[in-house]
């Protein structure tokens, strides 16, 4: 089962979040003298990461309150969340897995084991 932290209600299911954009961007400002453009950048353009990525969740069918999460977009993994106008906290790179899934290196220590005829 999928479980997120909501920072108000605590751990729920997944099922009960709604994934709402990417975080840490801000509207333009001056409503009547923005260009197409940049509208189009602010609406459409965003970040595709592939690794630890800031991202806004909404407790939708629970506290509909609006929060951060930093998530590795390749193993889904969540590494924190936060509350709407806190900072991102500190987290530890983590290497990107192999298109697989595995992590990098991973297939090579499995040749070294066999090599060493422990297999
Ligand atoms: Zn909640």
């Amino acid at each position: 089962m999928f479980e997120i932290e909501c920072p108000y209600c605590g751990r729920r299911d997944g099922s009960e979040f709604s994934y709402a954009g990417e975080a840490h961007i801000s509207r333009p400002s001056g409503d009547e003298e923005i260009s197409d453009e940049a509208w189009a950048g602010f609406v459409f353009m965003c970040r595709n990461i592939k690794g630890v990525q800031a991202e806004r969740w909404v407790h939708s069918a629970g506290c509909r309150r609006f929060f951060n999460m930093l998530r590795n977009t390749a193993t889904d993994q969540i590494l924190a969340v936060y509350k709407m106008g806190e900072e991102p906290p500190e987290v530890e790179k983590q290497p990107l897995p192999s298109p697989s899934g595995e992590s990098l290196g991973s297939g090579n220590d499995a040749v070294q084991v066999m090599g060493k005829g422990e297999t």
